[in-house]
């Protein structure tokens, strides 16, 4: 017993003198400095006039109440929507209107109204959409007091996901859509390396926070992943019968 003890302490000896042999650096003490990047400086936009909402000084104004020469048809030849009071409305028959720009990555601004004399229900009720890359549709539609499939309401990537809100304004009144999209990568194979993702802001409030976006927004059947680069951004002339939505000041931000 006496040997073991002799030897267990010998033991517990060489390790402690081991250990006050071996020299380890001390860790830098953190200093305010090593978490203050100072380059990039991030560039200085000027804001826009929160009250006319006119457009930051880098924007691509997409509409400036004037004319929709930014725009085209869809189908071919100019935009065949009205322009009127500052503002433009679908013209029913006439189809989709695409910007003639295409974008990648974007921060976009647009404002909408509901006609008063709205009329329908459900999705036929002042129903248009804006489509990123020309492929995936953020919905617009009357959802004041109008109940519709919740991940097909206003804010959604149509029949993709339920916005976290409803934050529409009455008839009559001007919604404002901030859209802040990423663009997909995709895999040689055709699927996403990595998906694109939006955040949708409606009159100030977060209706979609970074949802990664599934693929198309189909009508019928599942969203399909498609192979695409940059894209327009297209607004939806919808085949409902209700009076047509107007927009005004319309401008994006490439990121
Ligand atoms: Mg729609």
């Amino acid at each position: 017993m006496k040997k073991f003890f002799i030897a267990f302490f010998a033991l517990v000896a060489v390790f402690s003198l081991n250990a006050q042999e071996k020299q380890y650096p001390e860790p830098e003490r953190m200093r305010p400095g090593m978490t203050e990047f100072w380059t990039p400086q991030p560039k200085i936009v000027t804001p826009g006039d929160i009250l006319t909402n006119s457009a930051p000084s880098d924007a691509v104004v997409l509409f400036d109440g004037r004319n929709l020469d930014a725009w085209e048809s869809v189908k071919g030849g100019n935009a065949g929507w009205t322009v009127h009071d500052g503002v433009f409305t679908v013209k029913k028959g006439t189809g989709d209107i695409r910007t003639k720009e295409k974008f990648g990555s974007f921060q976009l601004h647009i404002e909408w109204l509901v006609p008063e004399n709205i009329s329908g229900e459900s999705q036929a009720r002042g129903n248009s959409g804006v489509f990123l890359q020309g492929m995936y549709e953020i919905q617009i539609l009357d959802c004041y007091g109008n109940e519709t499939y919740a991940n097909g309401q206003t804010g959604s990537v149509y029949k993709q996901v339920i916005p976290l809100a409803n934050a529409m304004r009455a008839p009559g009144e001007w919604n404002v859509y901030d859209i802040i999209y990423s663009a997909p990568v995709f895999n040689e194979d055709g699927t996403y390396k990595v998906a694109p993702v939006v955040t949708v802001i409606q009159n100030g409030v977060v209706l979609l926070n970074n949802f990664t976006i599934r693929g198309t927004t189909e009508y019928i059947g599942h969203p399909k992943v498609k192979v695409h680069g940059d894209g327009p951004i297209v607004l939806q002339d919808h085949g409902d019968p209700s009076p047509a939505i107007s927009f005004r000041n319309v401008w994006i931000r490439r990121m």
